[in-house]
């Protein structure tokens, strides 16, 4: 594997390693456990795990290995470790760094999930989480105090879409020695240049874009070496978050195709938008691939490309978005994103149900949201059925 392919090459070949057979397509080790020549050799690899040396599939298999350097390389981080399942990776990334006393401050439009391990679980370990309006540096550089362990936020809101400079956020929490985590799924590893622009460390949910057939739930945290060995990697292996082989199987096959799928998905998101901008039906069209998107031209810095999701708010409210939503043939109404198949979802009584109205209020998610992930079929398909769905309402 070479540092200097270019990112589509290190998709289709990054971290491959062959057996004695020579395999084309990536071996699945569906083993838990290794074999040892010797009691001596089973002695010395407990002591130290050298390079390919493997001890039981919760602490690494070489399959899973595979998809965590082929990730790695595309991405620019020095190591990788796949999870579960991107909240295992969400939550094992803060959980592993934090302890009771620490401080963190997160953007408080968040996946729901997210936002319950920050306000549930972390605060029940005494962890003090403070929430601001990520889009606002100056709610930032308010809440980032002396001694703030790390920040958090989704680069890409979900369902909003609101941008969050990685750049200027990392300015303030690097000057106080924080770490800078960020959820990068809807930016995706295609648009992605977060370690670059000042992320310390990355997580992605690989259920999504990764994946990206709706198969297998996965994740995956990037950093240092240091940061994925020496505090990620204990806390993994002892709590049992880890990554199939299987799964990892499904992922290095995702990788192999993702630009292609990412591209086109991301053209037909933006054909979509400007098609719908205008709408008599539609109170909004959010898709920060448009020039009406309030952080423009921080899109075209951080991530060139809109990504693969707009949000539109039906005027009516929620029963003029449910009559859209159940008018819909070939768009799916389903809560996964970055599928091949296009999904559609209403954020308010599904994915963001759990939330008070007030809650749901400040974060913009109205009773009119709707939240579209664009798959690969044809674009044209799609716009004609958005279309129809939008005369029924
Ligand atoms: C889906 C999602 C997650 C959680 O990932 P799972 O694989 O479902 O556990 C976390 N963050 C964001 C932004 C997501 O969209």
């Amino acid at each position: 594997m070479k540092n200097e392919w270019n990112a589509r090459t290190k998709m289709v070949h990054g971290g491959t390693q062959r057996s004695q057979w020579g395999e084309v397509s990536e071996a699945i080790f569906l083993t838990q456990g290794f074999v040892y020549e010797s009691a001596e050799a089973a002695e010395a690899r407990f002591i130290e795990t050298g390079p390919d040396e493997y001890i039981y599939a919760r602490y690494g298999n070489p399959t899973v290995a595979m998809f965590e350097k082929r990730i790695a390389t595309l991405e620019g981080a020095e190591d990788a470790f796949g999870t579960a399942s991107g909240m295992a990776a969400v939550s094992a990334a803060l959980t592993s760094m934090l302890r009771a006393g620490d401080h963190v401050v997160a953007a408080r439009a968040l996946f729901g999930s997210c936002l319950y391990v920050l306000e549930e679980i972390l605060t029940r370990f005494g962890v003090e989480v403070t929430f601001v309006d990520g889009t606002d540096q100056a709610q930032w550089a308010e809440a980032i105090r002396e001694g703030t362990k790390a920040v958090f936020f989704e680069t890409v809101a979900n369902p909003t879409l609101d941008v969050i400079d990685i750049r200027a956020v990392a300015k303030l929490a690097h000057a106080v020695g924080a770490t800078v985590i960020v959820d990068n799924v809807f930016a995706t590893p295609v648009f992605s240049r977060a370690i670059e622009q000042g992320a310390d460390v990355v997580v992605y949910s690989a259920t999504k874009h990764i994946d990206g057939q709706g198969r297998t739930l996965g994740g995956v945290v990037l950093g240092s070496r240091q940061f994925i060995r020496k505090t990620l990697e204990p806390y993994m292996k002892h709590t049992g978050g880890s990554m199939s082989p299987f799964t990892a199987w499904v992922m290095l096959k995702g990788l192999e195709t993702i630009d292609l799928r990412v591209r086109a998905q991301a053209d037909s998101a933006l054909a979509m938008a400007k098609a719908l901008e205008g709408h008599p039906k539609l109170r909004r069209v959010i898709y920060p691939g448009l020039d009406s998107h309030p952080q423009a031209a921080l899109v075209r810095e951080q991530m060139g490309k809109g990504g693969t999701v707009v949000s539109l708010e039906i005027a009516g409210g929620q029963a003029e978005a449910f009559r859209f939503l159940n008018a819909l043939e070939i768009v799916l109404i389903s809560n996964n994103l970055g599928d091949a198949k296009s999904i559609i979802t209403h954020p308010a009584t599904t994915t963001h149900q759990r939330l008070s109205d007030e809650q749901r209020a400040a974060l913009g998610i109205t009773p009119g949201l709707v939240r579209f992930s664009l798959g690969i079929e044809d674009t044209d398909d799609l716009i004609a059925d958005v279309m129809q769905a939008l005369d029924a309402v």
